[in-house]
C-alpha cells in the first residue's frame, strides 16, 4: 500500500522500545519521504535509519531546546515542509519530548497526524495479566524515597491498575516502598527489557517479589515498566475520604443519592456505601 505525504503535517512516529523489527511499514515510508525527521537524539535514530538504508535529513529536538526549535518546526510546516518528530524508543511525548510543539501545532492550525507503533506502557499491559478495560499512567515514579512514598500515598485507594515507568537500578527501593506504603500483598507486575534479549515478565505479591529482585541482581539492569494492581474496594475497606464524603452528603441528601454521588466520585461500590450508610443509622 502506498504511504501519502502530506505537506505541511507533523507526523508523530513511534519507534521500537528494543526490538528492531517492531516499525510498521508506515513508519518507514514517512521516515524516508518527509523533508525532516525531528529526534530527541539524533545518534540514536541514526542507527534505525541505517537498519532501514533511510538516508534522511534530521535535526535535534528534546527537553532542553524544545521551546525553541517548536518556532522553527512551526515555520517550516507553514512553508508546506513535512517534519517527522520521533524520539529515542516507542511513542513520543509519553514520558519523551514533543508536547509543546505538539500544542503549537495545533494551536496554530497545523496538521497534526499520528503514526502509531510501540509503546512501553502499553506493551507491558497486555502481558500484565491485570485488568485493563481501566487504567492511569503514572509516568516516573520520583528517585528520592520520601517523595516516592509521598506519590504511592496518594494513590493508595487507586482501583484502576496503575502503570509506571522506573529504572530497574531503583526498583529494590521502590518495591520496598510499595510494601510500606501499599502493603505487602499488593500484586505487581515487572515487565523488563521488552521485546529485547532477556525479556523477563514476572508477577507475585510486593513482598515475593522484592526477595526475587534481591536474590536475582540482573533483574536490576536494563528497562522496565511496573505495574500495580488497583486497590480492592471492598465492604468495611472504604477509605477515610470516602467516608468523610459520605457522611456529608447524607446531612443533605436521601441515602440513595449520597451513595451514588459518592461512588461516582471516588469509583467505589455504590452497593458497598450503602451497607456502610445503613450502619451510620444503628
Ligand atoms: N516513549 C516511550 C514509550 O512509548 O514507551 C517511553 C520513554 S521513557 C523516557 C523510557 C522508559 O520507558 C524506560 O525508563 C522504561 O521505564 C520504559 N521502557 C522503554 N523501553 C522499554 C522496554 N523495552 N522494556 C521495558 N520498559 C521500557
Amino acid at each position: 500500500m502506498q504511504t501519502q505525504i502530506n505537506s505541511g503535517t507533523l507526523y508523530i512516529v513511534a519507534t521500537p522500545i528494543g526490538n528492531l523489527g517492531d516499525i510498521s511499514q508506515r513508519a518507514l515510508d514517512i521516515l524516508s519521504q518527509v523533508d525532516i525527521i525531528a529526534c530527541e537524539d539524533t545518534r540514536h535514530t541514526q542507527k534505525l535509519l541505517t537498519a532501514y538504508s533511510i538516508k534522511n535529513r534530521t535535526m535535534s529536538m528534546h527537553d532542553h531546546n524544545e521551546r525553541q526549535r517548536q518556532e522553527q518546526i512551526a515555520e517550516l510546516l507553514q512553508q508546506g515542509k513535512s517534519i517527522a518528530l520521533v524520539s529515542d524508543a516507542g511513542t513520543p511525548l509519553i514520558s519523551d519530548p514533543g508536547f509543546h510543539l505538539v500544542r503549537h501545532c495545533r494551536q496554530l492550525g497545523l496538521p497534526v497526524s499520528p503514526i502509531p507503533g510501540a509503546c512501553a506502557a502499553i506493551s507491558a499491559l497486555s502481558v500484565a495479566g491485570l485488568p485493563t478495560d481501566r487504567f492511569t499512567f503514572e509516568g516516573f515514579l520520583p528517585s528520592k524515597s520520601g517523595a516516592r512514598q509521598t506519590k504511592l500515598s496518594e494513590l493508595l485507594d487507586e482501583s484502576r491498575t496503575m502503570v509506571f515507568y522506573d529504572a530497574p537500578r531503583r526498583a529494590i527501593d521502590t518495591i520496598e516502598d510499595i510494601v510500606k506504603v501499599l502493603g505487602g500483598d499488593r500484586y505487581v507486575v515487572i515487565a523488563r527489557e521488552l521485546t529485547k534479549t532477556f525479556e523477563t515478565v514476572h508477577s507475585d505479591s510486593a513482598i515475593n517479589l522484592l526477595s526475587w529482585l534481591q536474590e536475582d541482581p540482573n533483574q536490576l539492569k536494563g528497562e522496565m515498566v511496573l505495574i500495580i494492581s488497583g486497590a480492592l474496594v471492598k465492604e468495611h475497606d472504604i477509605s477515610a475520604n470516602v467516608e468523610r464524603s459520605l457522611k456529608l452528603l447524607l446531612k443533605e441528601l436521601p441515602p440513595k443519592k449520597a451513595c451514588a454521588i459518592t461512588a461516582e466520585i471516588f469509583q467505589v461500590n455504590k452497593k458497598d456505601l450503602y451497607e456502610l450508610s445503613l450502619t451510620y443509622k444503628k
